[in-house]
């Protein structure tokens, strides 16, 4: 999609750390990372958020999951525990507008989600 980041990330015209890539997800390292280890999960198809998700996304979702936990294996902060956020629309603090997954880790988290 024209003028989304993340989509231009993906046709590589924004550079990334890219840290896993497949015809469908592309994972990369958070440009500004708020935990030792901050990675976002994505799929390659321009999706908005969770609202916008419809019964054909069901299987890349399932696949994005498989994909976080290698990737968690592969950081070595599978062991002591992480955390995957998805934020949605205004209240939830999404600021860019194309599905993403935060995997948050290296670090003791706070125990509050809100
Ligand atoms: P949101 O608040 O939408 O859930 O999270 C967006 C995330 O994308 C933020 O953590 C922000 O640091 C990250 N981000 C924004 N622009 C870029 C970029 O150009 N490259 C990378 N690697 N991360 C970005
Ligand atoms: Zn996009």
């Amino acid at each position: 999609m024209k003028d989304c980041i993340f989509c231009k990330i993906v046709k590589g015209e924004i550079p990334s750390k890219k840290v896993y890539e497949d015809e469908e997800i592309l994972a990369f390292e958070d440009i500004n990372p708020v935990t030792p280890v901050h990675i976002l999960v994505i799929p390659k198809k321009h999706i908005c958020s969770i609202n916008e998700l419809e019964a054909e996304d069901e299987r890349i979702i399932g696949k994005i999951f498989s994909v976080i936990k290698n990737i968690a294996k592969e950081q070595g902060i599978s062991e002591d525990g992480y955390r995957v956020v998805s934020n949605c629309g205004e209240n939830g603090g999404q600021e860019v507008k194309h599905l993403h997954f935060h995997i948050l880790g290296g670090k003791k988290l706070g125990t509050k989600v809100a």
